[in-house]
């Protein structure tokens, strides 16, 4: 089986400083013959009244493109956009935002076959180069649809800087959560008698060791923006290479699924909810949840659920459903008993360290 011939990977990664002041210049040097061709830019009102000079002077820099404002990630917004760039014949697709604005426009882009440019404002999740989008379908439930990954990403550090912390830290946790996510990958992979892919691991975990071994401990400065940028971009390429959100997706996942669609009212980012998931997730595969703690203190991660209103029943609840929110994904917890005792104990020990 020759695998390695049906994945893409983008033409430009550029990390720079005021990298989004100078976006056509970016384009042009990679990818010379979308200028001229008709683009919109899609983003978010608070975003754009908040980068108003930047994102003016993209939208004139390609063409006076035309400016989308979305309010939600959803499957008609998506495909209303589509709509509008089949119609119109735009070409070029910008996504200027976080993961909202990002699910939304790599998707339109997916389904109208427009060059999509993804230039995000937060560094919150690893949906920036991931080949899926999360979109909202009916009453807010959630689909995870496949679909390209972006042409070209073209992140400004001065922008990520200026973000609020939180985002960032959103980011560094599913960045960490590859740890517990690969081991599951493993595992399932033994017991269903498959290989994982070699080179996809390799890039997560890579990814992961890039931001766990980081020197740099200040999360506003240009080194940590451009290694945790470039961990976020290598998870979304490592599922693109191994066609599966396995290399960053384990039952630390399946954990903030259980949480975004059955307690919607926990006000809980996904990268924080998974970082969350991973200390049961490793003390159930066997392993010491001891560096991640330590990790998570370093950069001021709150991982104990009461800071999040997570009652003891509500945590034990959350991984009874993570068993059967993806059926027929093998992790750690098809493996472990369902254990109230275990899962008090370790609810404890996370508001007590955390
Ligand atoms: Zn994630």
């Amino acid at each position: 089986m020759n695998q390695h011939t049906r994945f893409n990977l983008p033409i430009c990664l550029a990390v720079e400083d005021d990298a989004l002041f100078h976006s056509d210049a970016i384009v042009r040097r990679y990818i010379p013959d979308i200028i001229g061709q008709k683009t919109i830019v899609v983003s978010e009102q608070f975003l754009i009244d908040l980068y108003k000079d930047k994102i003016t002077e993209i939208s004139r820099d390609f063409g006076n493109a035309e400016i989308v404002a979305i309010d939600s990630a959803s499957f008609d917004g998506a495909v209303a956009i589509a709509k509008k760039v089949c119609i119109e014949d735009v070409k070029v697709i910008i996504g200027i935002g976080g993961g909202r604005v990002l699910d939304t426009a790599k998707y339109a882009a997916h389904i109208s076959k427009a060059v999509y440019i993804c230039m995000p404002t937060s560094l919150s999740n690893d949906s920036l180069a991931s080949p899926f989008s999360v979109l909202e379908t009916q009453d807010m439930a959630r689909k995870t649809l496949p679909c390209k990954i972006p042409t070209a990403i073209i992140v400004d550090t001065n922008m990520i800087a200026s973000a609020p912390l939180g985002q960032t830290l959103s980011g560094i946790g599913d960045t960490i959560a590859k740890h517990t996510a690969l081991y599951d990958w493993k595992l399932s992979a033994a017991q269903t008698s498959s290989n994982v892919d070699d080179f996809a691991y390799a890039l997560a975990r890579m990814s992961y060791d890039s931001v766990y071994h980081c020197d740099e401990k200040d999360l506003k400065s240009r080194v940590f923006i451009r290694i945790l940028s470039r961990a976020l971009v290598m998870g979304g390429l490592a599922m693109e290479i191994a066609d599966s959100s396995r290399p960053c997706s384990g039952s630390e996942h399946l954990f903030a699924h259980a949480i975004e669609e059955y307690y919607p009212q926990v006000k809980i980012s996904h990268g924080l909810a998974v970082a969350m998931g991973s200390i049961p997730a490793c003390i159930f595969q066997g392993q010491s949840p001891d560096g991640l703690i330590n990790f998570f203190h370093t950069y001021g991660l709150d991982f104990s659920p009461q800071s999040y209103g997570i009652t003891p029943d509500m945590f034990e609840d959350m991984w009874l459903k993570a068993r059967t929110v993806r059926p027929g994904r093998i992790t750690v917890l098809n493996d472990i008993q369902h254990d109230r005792a275990l899962l008090d104990e370790i609810y404890q020990r996370m508001v007590e360290t955390a």
